[in-house]
This record gives structure tokens, C-alpha cells and sequence, in this order.
């Protein structure tokens, strides 16, 4: 058997074993992919699956990729769009280097492609209206019909297609269309439009053009350009392929670059469509386009998920051909995977109840070693504050506990986190029988938690001392849309808007090693979740978001559907 020295990857999926073999057997001699975001929305989930395609595929080969703005729609794209997209592509842990392009660098070069189709008697101008246009376009089951200014002289034609361009002409009135076949089974093949007349200004371009190119007259005519090998793309494409060659056969462009269609990804809880996220921020039902609900790179970044768990969320669904829906709490699993091995412990109460510690000395305090993760010893220890006053979680308590309550209640024992035993003597509440004070014992003897005479207790609490606490707003997040498939319930997508989706906490109380923490860190409260430090954080008074509960669904959600 002949052995190959071609490159190769670890992982495999049928777009990488095209790859493997158009290498192997020397169809391509390197590999050169594309990431090409339109900039009217910041990248979402979904555009990271295609991110990890493209730049990661392009890496294990020995390949590049390139970042191209998709810019063909002067209305809808902006620069602020431009900036996020190469922020979040970045973060995500790739780099381009001097490969960074627009589809308007080549509108000049498309213009006259587009000319010598004209004069290859491959493309005409059409004075139909765009509803005029759609009525001949036929349907999936009937043909199509010719426009009448299908049979055009050449020069006319190219007469038109110049005044076009410079402006004559008011917007829609004229659009130039491939010359293919009407009757085509495929609809994308009947004559598509390759120009329309936009009088709009370019945030690149300026007011230089008033004639844009379609997506499908650009795109594959821009893979050419830049020598793309593997045109990689989501499925809705895949219609459009024959075209994507027709372009490219008809026209001397300088390589030959050919489509590949993957399924796009769709979370449950989740909508990944530009379009609908947008909305959500106009019509302000989240915070903006960062809000750490959003399924957009930078929410999710806000909200504390680190990249490397959204790199490893992409490896776990692999590429594939046919459509699915992924459970958000796979993704859910890939983060916490990360994070459980990367964050800091603290102690942080979100519902503080205060105990008071009869028999510890007032105005006294001393200070009491805590691992920052117990797993891992390499990350050391830090002294966390300890005195009389002391809060501790409202529901770490019971007043008259069920038989399988383990923590505080009256009469009981339970260990302090690192700190001491404490029994709780006394149950202080206020008119309404509410529970505002435990008033507790401590034995000196359990210093760092455990007992010289080998005693056990039930229960760990975490805690912080009452002198010492920071007080923080914490942001509890959950699923945005209360339904798996949002929109399968009421008229309106909206309508499944989940009502808890953002809880505020103002009341918690942290331990002061939490105070100064750099925005976008993220680390473990004991017992409760991760929480990454948000920008909306001042000095003296942090905010933290909720980045994910510790307990991991998706292997029971696992279990169940095997
Ligand atoms: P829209 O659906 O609003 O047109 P888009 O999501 O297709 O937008 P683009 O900016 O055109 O946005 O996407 C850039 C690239 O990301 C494209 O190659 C597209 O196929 C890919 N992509 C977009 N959404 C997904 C998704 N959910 N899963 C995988 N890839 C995606
Ligand atoms: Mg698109």
C-alpha cells in the first residue's frame, strides 16, 4: 500500500475526511478555509461551530483561514458589528494574521466579471419589478417563465448595466440576472439576480457604488480570489452549489474553489437566528447584545463560559450532514467540565441569615486557612476573616427539619467550612415569625473543622464574617426561552420568554477575598455555582453573574435516552 506524508488530524468528520483525501491524494496541495460572517449581528453559538470548522480543520492540516466580513448589504452592516466579530473570533482562540478581507475589496473586479458574463451573452439587464420577478420565477412545481427583456442585444445590456452602475437609475427599478435556465428544477439556477441598484451609503465604500452583488454572485467569485480550497458552509447552501459553479465555471477566475454544506447547529432553549436576537435587544428584553443570556460570544463570555469549554462543546458535536438539535445542557456540561478545573473556590451568601457566636469572644477575630480547591492542592490556600457575627445561607437552616435535612436546626451540630463546629442553641425571629437570628456555640477544640475526639457532623456550611463581608448584587441566570424549542407554543416566539431567566440578588454577602477580583474572572461559590465578576462592577460594590449551577443534567438527561 502507498503511504501518503500528507497532513492530518486527530478528529474526524466527513468534511475532514475530504480534506485528508484531497490532500492525500494530492488534489489540493494545501488546504486554505474561510470564516465569512455578514456584519449585521455579533457571532453566536452556532457561528462558533463554524468558527472551530473552519480555523480548527484549517490548523491540524498545516492550512490557513481567513476572516472575511461578508459585506454585500450596505443597510443592515456596521462597524461596530465589524469590531465584535473579530473580537469574539479571538477569544475564541483564533487568529487570521494577515488574512483579514471584505467582499468590498473585490466589488470592483466582481463589476467587471459581471460584464463579461454580459458580453458572453451570460447575463442580462431585467426591468421587472422584484415582485414581477418572483411571479416568473414559477414555483417548486412549475416552471418558470422568461422575462421579456431576457433576449436583450449584448450592447444594450452592457450599455445598461454601466448606467446602472452609474447611478441613473432609482432603486429597484433594474436588477442584472444570470442568463441560465427558467425551466431549471432548481429554482436558485432560474436566472438569479447578481445586481440590484441600492442607493445606499457602504461603510466601507462609502457612496462609490450604487449597484450591489447578491451573495451568490460574491461569495463563491471572493473564494476564488483569495484561493479558498474548501468552501465550507450550513446547509441551507446546499440548493445554491449548482450556481456557486456555474459562476465559477463561467468565469476566468484564478482558482477553483468548491462547496461543502455542514448542518448548523440549533440549541434547545436557545434561538441562534441574527434576526430574532436583534430583536431581542431593540425591543429590550435583555440587556444588549452582551447580555450573559444571550447565546451571542460575547453574552456567553460575560456570563463567565470560558472558550476553551465552547472549543470542547464544538469537538463533542462534531460536524455532521443531517440537521439536530443539541441539548443546551451538553453545552452546559462542556463549560462546567472547564471550569470545575480551573476556578478558585470562595464563600459567598446570597440569602444571609446572621448567626451569632455566643461564646466566641466580641470584638475579636482571627484568621483561618481555606483551600482554594480541594481537588487541587497546587492552588493553594488564602486566610478568610473569621469572628463572632457571622452570616450563613437561609436555607442552610430549619427550624423543624424533615427526617433527610442535614444542616442547621435547633439542638444541632454542623461544621463551618474550614472553621469550626458550631451547635445552634436559639432561634431569634421578628413579629411576622420570621427567622432573623440562630444563636449558636462554638468548640474551640474543632479549629480548621474537625474534632480532636473524632466526632462527625452531617453538614458543611460555608459562611462569612459579618465584619468583613463585601456586599454584592448577584445576577442569577437560566435558559432564556422557557421551552426546548422556542415558538413551538404560543403565537409568538416571545410569548416563551422565560420570566425567571434573570433573577437579581442585592442582598449577598461575600468573603473579602472577592472584593477586588478582576471583571470576567470566574470562580466557584462553595456549594452554590460559578459566578464571573461583571463589568457593571465598582470598587467596594462587585457584581457577579451566575455563570452555572454545579449540578450537571446532561449525564442524567444522557442515562435517560440510552
Ligand atoms: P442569518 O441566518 O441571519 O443570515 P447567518 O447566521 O447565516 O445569518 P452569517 O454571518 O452569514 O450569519 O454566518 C457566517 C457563517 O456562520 C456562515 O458560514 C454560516 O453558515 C455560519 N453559521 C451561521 N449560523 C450557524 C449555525 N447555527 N451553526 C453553524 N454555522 C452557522
Ligand atoms: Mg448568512
Amino acid at each position: 500500500m502507498e503511504t501518503h506524508s500528507a497532513p492530518s488530524s486527530d478528529r474526524s468528520d466527513f468534511i475532514r475526511d475530504i480534506i485528508a483525501e484531497d490532500l492525500a491524494a494530492g488534489r489540493r496541495e494545501t488546504i486554505v478555509t474561510r470564516f465569512p460572517p455578514e456584519p449585521n449581528g455579533y457571532l453566536h453559538i452556532g457561528h462558533a461551530k463554524s468558527i472551530c470548522l473552519n480555523f480548527g480543520a484549517a490548523r491540524e492540516f498545516g492550512g490557513r483561514c481567513h476572516l472575511r466580513f461578508d459585506d454585500t448589504n450596505p443597510v443592515k452592516e456596521e462597524q461596530e458589528y465589524i469590531d465584535s466579530i473579530m473580537t469574539d473570533v479571538r477569544w475564541l482562540g483564533f487568529e487570521w494574521g494577515e488574512h483579514l478581507y471584505y467582499a468590498s475589496d473585490y466589488f470592483e473586479q466582481l463589476y467587471e466579471w459581471a460584464v463579461h458574463l454580459i458580453r458572453e451573452g451570460k447575463a442580462y439587464v431585467d426591468d421587472l419589478s422584484a415582485e414581477e420577478i418572483r411571479a416568473y420565477r414559477g414555483t417548486l412545481t412549475e416552471p418558470g417563465r422568461p422575462s421579456p427583456w431576457r433576449d436583450r442585444a449584448i450592447a444594450e445590456n452592457v450599455d445598461l448595466f454601466q448606467r446602472m452602475r452609474d447611478g441613473e437609475f432609482p432603486d429597484g427599478s433594474r436588477v442584472l440576472r444570470a442568463k441560465i435556465d427558467m425551466a431549471s428544477g432548481n429554482i436558485n439556477m432560474r436566472d438569479p439576480v447578481m445586481y440590484r441598484i441600492l442607493h445606499a451609503t457602504h461603510h466601507r465604500t462609502g457612496d462609490v457604488w450604487c449597484i450591489y452583488p447578491s451573495y451568490d454572485f460574491a461569495h463563491g467569485q471572493s473564494d476564488a480570489i483569495e484561493g479558498i480550497t474548501h468552501s465550507i458552509c450550513t446547509l441551507e447552501f446546499q440548493d445554491h452549489r449548482p450556481l456557486y459553479d456555474w459562476f465559477v465555471e463561467n468565469l476566468p477566475v484564478p482558482s477553483r474553489p468548491r462547496q461543502y454544506e455542514f448542518a448548523r447547529l440549533n440549541l434547545t432553549h436557545t434561538v441562534l437566528s441574527k434576526r430574532v436576537l436583534l430583536r431581542l435587544v431593540k425591543e429590550g428584553h435583555v440587556r444588549g447584545w452582551d447580555d450573559p443570556r444571550m447565546p451571542t460570544l460575547s453574552g456567553i463570555r460575560r456570563r463567565g463560559y470560558p472558550a476553551e469549554g465552547i472549543r470542547d462543546f464544538a469537538a463533542m458535536i462534531g460536524v455532521a450532514r443531517a440537521d439536530s438539535v443539541v441539548e443546551i445542557e451538553m453545552l452546559e456540561h462542556a463549560v462546567r467540565n472547564v471550569l470545575n478545573r480551573t476556578t478558585l473556590r470562595r464563600m459567598a451568601v446570597l440569602d444571609p441569615i446572621k448567626v451569632v457566636i455566643d461564646n466566641y469572644p466580641e470584638d475579636a477575630d482571627e484568621e483561618l486557612e481555606v483551600p482554594n480547591s480541594p481537588e487541587d492542592t497546587d492552588a493553594g490556600t488564602r486566610m478568610v476573616p473569621f469572628s463572632r457575627e457571622l452570616w450563613i445561607e437561609r436555607d442552610d437552616f430549619m427550624e423543624d427539619p424533615p427526617k433527610k435535612f442535614f444542616r442547621l436546626a435547633p439542638g444541632r451540630e454542623v461544621r463551618l467550612r474550614s472553621a469550626y463546629f458550631i451547635t445552634c442553641n436559639d432561634v431569634i425571629k421578628d413579629t411576622d415569625g420570621r427567622v432573623t437570628e440562630l444563636r449558636c456555640t462554638y468548640d474551640p477544640e474543632t479549629r480548621g473543622g474537625s474534632a480532636p475526639d473524632g466526632r462527625k457532623v452531617k453538614a458543611t456550611l460555608h459562611w462569612v464574617s459579618a465584619a468583613h463581608a463585601v456586599p454584592a448584587e448577584v445576577r442569577l441566570y437560566d435558559h432564556l426561552f422557557s421551552s426546548a424549542v422556542p415558538g413551538t407554543t404560543g403565537d409568538d416566539l416571545f410569548d416563551d420568554l422565560s420570566p425567571t431567566s434573570e433573577v437579581i440578588v442585592r442582598g449577598a454577602r461575600l468573603e473579602p477575598a472577592l472584593a477586588d477580583t478582576p471583571v470576567g474572572t470566574t470562580v466557584q461559590f462553595e456549594r452554590l455555582g460559578y459566578f464571573c465578576v461583571d463589568p457593571d462592577s465598582a470598587p467596594g460594590s462587585p457584581v457577579f453573574n451566575r455563570t452555572l449551577t454545579l449540578k450537571d443534567t446532561w449525564a442524567r438527561l444522557r442515562a435517560k435516552s440510552a
